[in-house]
């Protein structure tokens, strides 16, 4: 989300050319901002029909440079301070400078994603010193990565707690974090969250050499995982990013998580018409790998050709599903549910069903499906909106909105009804229903159904 697609009539196109979810970004803007974009969304979401997720980006422990313009000469010695800084003097304010003590002479410290680089010398007192390697013009609030280096910034930073207030009252629907470097700091982000009574899944932002360091640990306290290429790309060496995007996503697949792969993924359309060869096989490669989600960044949120950028990777997503083998993937959830979900997606692949409908009240059970990576669309019939907005970020997932129900055998021509309106069904098509039998109150998923389509 950003001023490229901010306006009603951009954000209708968006999620009408395809998109699924929206990510506010906590690293710009204030909340005022982060709450005019997220009423927006539930605005037009709701205009046109489509539930959408809404991600809120947590900027997490990242360092930033002051509001103004330095000019780096290669060879130059800067001194780095706390808070304001004065340009004339090659005194280059930082939101924080705790790391100091933590770097060591020599370390590599990147400005503005790497396109500028410092050679730590040392210091102390909140003073220290630095050689400009790679020169340039520093623009305004750029980022600083001291890579390998323990910022020494708490979980959740001050900026991170007054943001997740605001999350909790606005309603968000995710919380993506950044720079999460082990199961500990996810652990002690939901314990906070738990303190101020906010119940959110957390996608844990994988971009630094620590997480990848710990990446099952990770994986296996989160409710998914992002490969956040942008900056992975600064703190690791690039070669590595296929491998360790591979690695992120084996891992995730295994352990039954959401997967998102981010950034750069159709980059030159910020600019152009048109993607470059190389960027429609990195989209259509991640979907091949059956992530639940490709995120688009800077192209969506300042490019030139927001709502074409979401139909070009909309195209080549669909492209690439054509060419899916049809493959379920075993995923050992302890859950007895999840052997109901497995059994049922069987099924449904071997009757050649054209959708598998299910029942939530929870979320659990359109969650579980979609670990199994299906080739066949799921319809998850929610019966309150914060599953139903939720589950858009699953894989093959289409989530519908249904009155609570109070008889079970009315729920299934109800639904039978929607699909049909909608398109996705016809007289004679297939369907299987795995739901918790009878559909009013909680219980478990229970039950299998067959389905033909009737009239
Ligand atoms: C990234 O670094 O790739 C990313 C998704 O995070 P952000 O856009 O916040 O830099």
């Amino acid at each position: 989300m950003g001023p490229a697609i901010e306006s009603p009539e951009m954000l209708e196109a968006a999620l009408r050319a395809g998109a699924d979810a929206v990510r506010i970004n906590f690293s710009h803007g204030d909340s005022a901002q982060h709450v005019r974009y997220l009423r927006l969304v539930r605005e037009v979401a709701a205009k046109i029909g489509r539930p959408t997720a809404v991600l809120a980006d947590l900027m997490g422990p990242k360092i930033r440079v002051d509001k103004q313009a330095y000019t780096l000469a290669p060879g130059a010695t800067v001194t780095l301070t706390r808070g304001k800084g004065r340009p004339e003097k090659l005194l280059i304010g930082l939101t924080n400078t705790g790391w100091f003590k933590n770097a060591k002479p020599g370390q590599r410290v990147l400005l503005d994603d790497g396109k500028l680089e410092l050679e730590f010398r040392g210091g102390r007192d909140g003073l220290a010193k630095a050689k400009v390697v790679r020169g340039g013009l520093l623009k305004p609030s750029k980022s600083l990565n001291v890579p390998g280096v323990d910022l020494a910034l708490p979980m959740p930073t001050t900026k991170d707690r007054q943001d997740l207030q605001v999350i909790k009252e606005a309603g968000f629907d995710w919380i993506a974090a950044s720079f999460i470097s082990s199961a500990d700091d996810v652990r002690k982000l939901r314990r906070y969250c738990d303190g101020i009574g906010l119940d959110l899944p957390i996608i844990s932002k994988i971009e630094n050499a620590a997480a990848v360091e710990r990446l099952r640990e990770i994986v296996e306290i989160s409710d998914g995982v992002m490969v956040a290429r942008g900056d992975l790309g600064v703190e690791v060496e690039l070669e590595r990013i296929p491998t360790l995007q591979r690695n992120v996503i084996h891992a995730a697949r295994e352990l039954g998580k959401v997967t998102i792969v981010a950034t750069q993924m159709l980059e030159t359309m910020m600019e152009n018409a048109l993607p470059t060869r190389a960027e429609v096989t990195d989209v259509s490669t991640a979907a091949l790998a059956r992530v639940d989600s490709l995120m688009l960044s800077g192209e969506t949120a300042a490019g030139k050709y927001p709502v074409e950028t979401i139909a070009m990777m909309d195209k080549i997503i669909r492209m690439a599903e054509k060419n899916l083998e049809e493959d379920i993937i075993s995923v050992p959830h302890v859950e007895t549910m999840a052997l109901m979900c497995e059994s049922a997606l069987y099924l449904s692949v071997i009757s050649g069903a054209k959708a598998l409908i299910t029942v939530s009240t929870l979320g659990s059970t359109p969650r579980i499906l979609a670990t199994y990576r299906g080739n066949i669309p799921i319809v998850a019939a929610c019966t309150n909106t914060r599953i139903l907005n939720r589950a858009t970020l699953y894989y093959s997932n289409y989530p519908i909105l249904v009155n609570p129900v109070r008889e079970t055998e009315p729920v299934f021509h109800t639904i039978e009804k929607q699909l049909k309106d909608q398109g996705l069904v016809k007289k004679g098509d297939i369907m299987v229903f795995v739901f918790g039998y009878p559909v009013h109150g909680k219980h478990r998923t229970n039950t299998i159904r067959r389905w033909v389509v009737d009239k």
